[in-house]
């Protein structure tokens, strides 16, 4: 099937091309009364990045704290309301984060023009109107979420992404300065997301020329990254990371994750696992599944100091173990890349269980 997906508009990569955003956004802002929301991550609160943000007077600047939880569908409807009730509809969003920021001002840009809970849209082209103009500027790298055309949210029923056409950033400004003040654990998770990432989308039906392309470079990046000669948290390394995330995310897009990434989902849900860690926790016990990338992962692991834990599952009620695999099951996209079309016949909710017992 084909697969007719918009990029994001406009990228800018180098360092210092965060000072670009003034130029950029003064074309976006209407006149007379336009203002803008900043989404900007917790960390950055009185932190020298802060104070080059462009905000005019009529903008709002917002910090959140990502670090209680994943983004979630209340969190947007509360943020919309509140900025819909005093100011009206800016002129456009802007997130300066991770991944949650990301997938926070992406989703947000949406609901200030699709009415009602954001719950009601979580799924893929639920969305009725396009947004308004969102910008999205990366500080931690390995996600893809800058590049993707989800922004995944927590809700009551569900963890799902808003995933439509309207959800990619019209602009992105990627500044390698700006991870390298991420730490060396949260480095190596949200690196090995975009590992992952290309990882499953090389292995399963849906790979294709275009998918293979980004996945193959990216993980040759990866590779220099963190299994190289000049592997590490490095500036050379950094202006790598930034490109691979990227790739990686574009490689999905035109392919599909895979078993890992369904069991991370189940992990997250469940048990409130940060994405890029869930994925590492559960990567590492698929060598059945991914028997190369496994291995390479746990070289990666050894060279980095990176110890995972072990025997999980032992603390874990029957009950949980049978939430996390309902959810899991409950992506047959990945499972139908993963394994196949008949993927219903070779795997079960039993299946995917005793691969939690492994953890
Ligand atoms: P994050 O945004 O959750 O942030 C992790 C931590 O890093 C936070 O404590 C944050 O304050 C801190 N941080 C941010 N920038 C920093 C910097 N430059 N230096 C030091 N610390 C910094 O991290 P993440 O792993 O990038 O994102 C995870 C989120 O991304 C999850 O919510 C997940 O669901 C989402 N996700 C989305 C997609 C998508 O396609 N939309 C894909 C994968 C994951
Ligand atoms: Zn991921």
């Amino acid at each position: 099937m084909h697969k007719n997906f918009k990029n994001i508009e406009k990228i800018v990569y180098g360092r210092g091309s965060f000072d670009l955003m003034s130029g950029i956004l003064s074309e976006k802002r209407k006149s007379g009364d336009g203002f803008f929301l900043y989404v900007v991550d917790n960390y950055f609160h009185g932190a020298s990045l802060a104070k080059r943000i462009p905000a005019q007077r009529q903008d709002i600047i917002r910090f959140v704290n990502v670090d209680p939880c994943e983004p979630t569908t209340d969190q947007i409807d509360c943020l919309r309301d509140e900025v819909l009730s005093t100011k009206g509809i800016p002129a456009g969003v802007i997130g300066i984060g991770g991944g949650s920021i990301m997938d926070i001002a992406k989703a947000v840009s949406l609901m200030f023009t699709n009415e009602g809970s954001s719950t009601l849209y979580q799924g893929l082209d639920l969305i009725k109107k396009p947004g308004v103009y969102h910008l999205g500027v990366p500080t931690v790298s390995g996600t893809g979420a800058e590049i993707s055309m989800t922004a995944v949210l927590t809700g009551p029923a569900k963890k799902l992404g808003l995933k439509c056409e309207w959800t990619v950033f019209n602009q992105v400004i990627l500044d390698p300065d700006l991870i390298e003040s991420v730490p060396a654990d949260k480095w190596f998770y949200t690196g090995m997301d975009t590992y992952i990432h290309c990882i499953e989308s090389e292995n399963g039906i849906l790979n294709n020329a275009f998918s293979h392309a980004y996945a193959e470079q990216s993980l040759k990046l990866c590779q220099e990254i963190y299994a190289g000669a000049g592997a590490g948290h490095t500036r050379e390394n950094d202006d790598k990371l930034m490109v691979a995330s990227l790739m990686g995310g574009l490689s999905l897009t035109y392919s599909e994750v895979g078993v890992c990434h369904a069991l991370s989902y189940g992990l997250s849900k469940i048990l409130g696992e940060r994405h890029c860690f869930a994925n590492c926790v559960a990567f590492q016990h698929l060598d059945d599944y991914y028997p190369k990338g496994v291995e390479e992962f746990k070289k990666m692991l050894l060279r980095h100091g990176i110890k995972l834990p072990a025997g999980l599952s032992k603390s874990w009620t029957d009950g949980q173990i049978a939430s996390m695999a309902e959810v899991a099951y409950n992506l047959p996209h990945m499972w139908n890349h993963a394994v196949g079309p008949d993927w219903r016949e070779k795997v079960t909710v039993e299946t995917i269980k005793e691969l939690y017992k492994r953890f």
